[in-house]
């Protein structure tokens, strides 16, 4: 049994790591976990259960990552891992069809009625990528809208920075990015309403994607009748309104952000969550548009392991546990987690603005809202790197980066808030000092 206090030592993860390096591109297989904004090395996983994960060195502690969003129930939930293995015990994939697709198909136009198909990939990028190749299909256009700070996967066309300005063409955010595939896509400020409206005069945009709760540049919520704004303006262009709710869907409500905030989407970007943390993914929205994917149609999108059984019974074992109560207490546990933070910032006498919503949240180093990727990157990221390395150090595991959600799940306990909140004032008392 882990306390939230104590320094941890890593030397097998150390080990492990300078393995890794010589034969994996920075020794991770996605980058954010080599904890480079936080300046320290990864630390290497040997189990999880419930709210806790232990490093191969035998240290335990209170996960607020969950994988990155797709943990809603913790790590190896008995209902979930039981899913999985009878599942297993039956084969592992066909590379035909089976019952659990159907179920699930169902589930989620239940949930959603928005998603009347939906199509499963293996990921949110790939899902993404599907979805914007439909858009531009049935619109007969080719440019996209997209906000500055959001990230839909590493879609070559949605990999693209913006400066500053309204509406600013995009440039691409990696080498390798094609300029013309970039430049097809415009980026604009979050929350802005100028920006969108001179950006929706200057282009005939196929879609406008939107992270329904932006997440992936902190939290930063829509301010009030935003989103619903953005969607009739879409309807008025003749822009398709694609809502990628691969973050929140399934996490923030029964039916997702669209459910919160009475949006109607033409399509809608399913991950993490419905996959109950095996590679599933999925896109879906109105029939008429659905159906042009093939072989309904002749949009073509493929995929060897899409509706993988495994990953299909994960996720339906996982939807099946999200029942209202489950999302009341999932509020309230991020509620007091904020709370918990915003006084311990408090009593240490740092600004610190905490922002959430369901099952989701970020501590930002400033004093002010942020409302904007420019709000987000003029935190001070110093201050959460050191937060973060604190933190590990005292057994309570953050995401490691200012840029990310926490993310809450129903394993989560009122001591394990506790724990973490007493964790957080240490260091934020010697932040302060
Ligand atoms: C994680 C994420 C994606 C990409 O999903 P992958 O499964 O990592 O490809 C897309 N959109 C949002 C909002 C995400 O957070």
């Amino acid at each position: 049994m882990s306390t939230a206090t104590g320094n941890v030592s890593t030397p097998a993860s150390s080990a492990l790591y300078g393995r890794a390096q010589r034969v994996i591109p920075g020794g991770v297989n996605s980058p954010v976990r080599a904890m480079r904004q936080i300046g320290r090395d990864p630390i290497f996983v040997a189990s999880g259960s419930g709210a806790r994960v232990t490093d191969v060195d035998g240290n335990v502690y209170i996960d607020w990552v969950c994988s990155w969003g797709p943990l809603i129930l913790g790590h190896a939930n008995p209902r979930v891992l039981q899913a999985i293995n009878r599942a297993a015990a039956l084969g592992s994939s066909f590379g035909a069809p089976t019952e659990g697709e159907v179920l699930i198909a169902e589930l989620v136009a239940e949930r959603m009625p928005a998603v009347e198909m939906l199509r499963m990939t293996s990921s949110g990028t790939e899902a993404s990528m599907s979805a914007i190749r439909l858009a531009r299909a049935v619109t007969g256009r080719e440019a996209l809208l997209k906000f500055q700070g959001a990230y839909h996967g590493h879609v070559d066309g949605l990999l693209v920075q913006a400066g500053s300005g309204l509406a600013t063409q995009g440039i691409p955010a990696s080498p390798g990015v094609p300029a013309a595939v970039a430049q097809a896509t415009i980026a604009i400020p979050w929350n802005d309403e100028d920006a969108l409206a001179a950006a929706l005069d200057a282009h005939q945009f196929a879609a406008v994607l939107v992270e329904a709760v932006p997440a992936n540049m902190g939290v930063v919520p829509a301010k009030p009748g935003y989103l619903a704004r953005l969607g009739a303006a879409a309807r008025q262009n003749g822009v398709l309104f694609v809502v990628d709710e691969v973050i929140t869907g399934f996490r923030v409500a029964p039916g997702g952000a669209q459910e919160l905030y009475g949006l109607e989407p033409d399509l809608t970007i399913l991950g993490k969550v419905i996959g109950g943390g095996l590679p599933a993914a999925a896109y879906g929205g109105r029939r008429e548009l659905m159906s042009q994917i093939a072989p309904a149609g002749e949009v073509y999108q493929a995929g060897t392991l899409s509706g993988n059984p495994l990953a299909v019974a994960a996720g339906l074992a996982t939807l099946e546990q999200l029942d209202q109560e489950a999302y009341r207490r999932l509020a309230e546990l991020t509620e007091r987690l904020a709370v918990g933070l915003r006084e311990a910032a408090a009593s240490a006498g740092l600004k610190l603005r905490v922002q959430s919503a369901t099952g989701l949240l970020t501590p930002f180093f400033t004093g002010v809202e942020v409302t904007d990727y420019a709000g987000a990157s003029a935190c001070d990221q110093q201050s959460y790197a050191a937060f973060c390395r604190g933190l590990l150090a005292r057994g309570v595991y953050p995401p490691a980066s200012q840029f990310e959600a926490w993310f809450p799940s129903l394993a989560h306990s009122e001591r394990d808030i506790e724990l973490t909140v007493e964790a957080a004032g240490e260091v934020l008392a010697e932040l302060a000092s």
